[in-house]
């Protein structure tokens, strides 16, 4: 059997290393000039390597990204990270909780005991309730998945302070929308493994794990600066078609963003199939990088400030003291900041005002500091996945009705996040082996 695989994020790549493992030949297409889709690191000259998308992995919460990273021996060189934050109100009042631990919110003193005992009684009912065991699964989270949005079941049952300034605060970091437009299976799955969560990172940036993927991989097999074009159908073959030429293969699998997908396949999809995958809302979505040569703030409390309050519409959703998370990612003591915004304000905003106001919150955040040595802009018109109300079922009925030997895989058939991408990259491998398997 030889398969192409088409698009080299996480999902590829995990794809990847799976069908390395099983000896199928196979070859790996990736548009951008290398590897890691929204996991790229961005390596500068002056000695800062910056993560272009994602930060941090979730342990417990991540199975199948941790099973792989132990299975290539990989695990110890995670990079540890407690996620010392934040809470900086609307009138600048501090309050310290982490990241990795929702019984450090319970303590926010704008919390009442009702709202303390609202939340406990929430959480313990959920242990009670059935749930995705891995929350980066689809076809699990599709099995709870139905019409509630998450704001509205997390002021019913956790209370409105409660949303403010414990779901409100986690969700933004997360992903940056209004929580009225995200479905609920996934955070319900969060709070109750929420005991599971250790956020570390490969101390080369997140992408390093696309590298470690790809270890065993003859590099002749990976096609960087090769998008893929048009597949068409020759006997019970796919063609793969790129710039310069194209291959004969027997089986697909497409990781790329699901809309690139649909249009790759959509000769070769129902009417019903090209809809539902076209249904994935994506978000546009902008971080910055802020860096100073001298750290401005050597001994600052916490890693990071998540602005909070009920003041409506906030510009930023979290600030990353990136040095602190990953030392090996800054030249020596020098800093650097990720500013992480909110999808809402960004319509209305240019790039030089994205810019200048991530440095002003900065500044409010941390303290006034000099003026920064850079100010890196990523800005992408399709960032993440959203998965709106209805979403998981939707796109988990997709794989039934794809043509025979193509897998789709990517974070858009669960929740934005690496998890999701390599758990659906290996087990798009997976299916092709078991149905190979079936075939003798
Ligand atoms: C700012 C930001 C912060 C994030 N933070 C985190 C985090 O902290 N933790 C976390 O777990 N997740 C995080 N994520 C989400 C995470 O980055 C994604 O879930 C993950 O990258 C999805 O992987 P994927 O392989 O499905 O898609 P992608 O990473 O998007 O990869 C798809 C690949 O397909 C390629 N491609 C597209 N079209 C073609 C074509 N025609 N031919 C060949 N190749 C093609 C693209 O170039 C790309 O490389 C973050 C994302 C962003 C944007």
């Amino acid at each position: 059997m030889k398969v192409a695989i088409i698009g080299g994020g996480p999902a590829g790549c995990a794809a990847a290393y799976t069908l390395q493992k099983n000896n199928i030949d196979f070859e790996l297409f990736e548009a951008a000039d290398e590897v890691g889709g929204r996991t790229k690191q961005l390596h500068r000259d002056d000695g800062y390597n910056l993560g272009t998308g994602a930060l941090f992995l979730m342990g417990g919460i991540y199975p199948r990204t941790m099973a792989l990273l132990r299975e290539m021996g990989r695990k110890k060189q995670l990079v540890p990270w407690t996620g010392a934050s934040e809470l900086m109100d609307d009138d600048r009042s501090r309050y310290p909780v982490r990241l990795d631990s929702f019984l450090s919110f319970i303590k926010v003193p704008t919390l009442g005991l009702r709202d303390k005992l609202r939340i406990i009684g929430t959480g313990l009912r959920l242990f009670f309730t059935p749930s995705a065991r891995n929350p980066f699964d689809g076809s699990q989270l599709a099995r709870y998945d139905g019409d509630e949005n998450l704001e509205d079941w997390s002021r019913a049952n956790l209370g409105d302070k409660a949303f403010e300034y414990v779901m409100r605060p986690i969700m933004d970091f997360l992903y940056a929308v209004p929580l009225r437009e995200l479905s609920t299976p996934f955070p319900k799955a969060l709070m109750k493994q929420g005991h599971k969560i250790a956020l570390s990172s490969p101390e080369g940036g997140i992408g390093q794990i696309n590298e470690w993927f790809l270890d065993n991989v003859s590099p002749d097999r990976i096609h960087v600066s090769t998008p893929v074009e048009g597949l068409t159908r020759e006997d019970q073959k796919w063609r793969v078609s790129y710039s310069g030429g194209s291959i004969l293969v027997d089986s697909l699998i497409i990781a790329t963003e699901a809309f690139i997908a649909a249009n790759l396949l959509k000769a070769h999809l129902s009417e019903d199939a090209y809809s539902r995958l076209m249904s994935t809302h994506y978000t546009e979505y902008a971080h910055v990088v802020v860096g100073y040569d001298e750290d401005p703030w050597p001994d600052y409390p916490s890693d990071i400030v998540l602005p909070v309050g009920e003041g409506g519409v906030r510009n930023v959703g979290a600030m990353v003291l990136h040095g602190r998370r990953l030392p090996a990612s800054v030249p020596n003591r020098a800093q650097m900041v990720g500013v992480y915004f909110n999808t809402p304000p960004l319509k209305d905003m240019s790039d030089d005002d994205i810019k200048e106001e991530a440095v002003k919150q900065v500044n409010a955040a941390f303290g006034q500091a000099q003026k920064p040595s850079f100010v890196h802009l990523f800005r992408y018109k399709k960032g993440l996945t959203i998965a709106k109300p209805g979403h998981y079922e939707i796109l988990n009925k997709v794989h039934s009705l794809l043509p025979k030997g193509v897998e789709l895989a990517g974070d858009y058939f669960s929740q934005a996040g690496v998890e999701a991408a390599v758990h659906s990259g290996e087990k798009a491998a997976k299916n092709l082996l078991r149905y190979r398997a079936q075939e003798f």
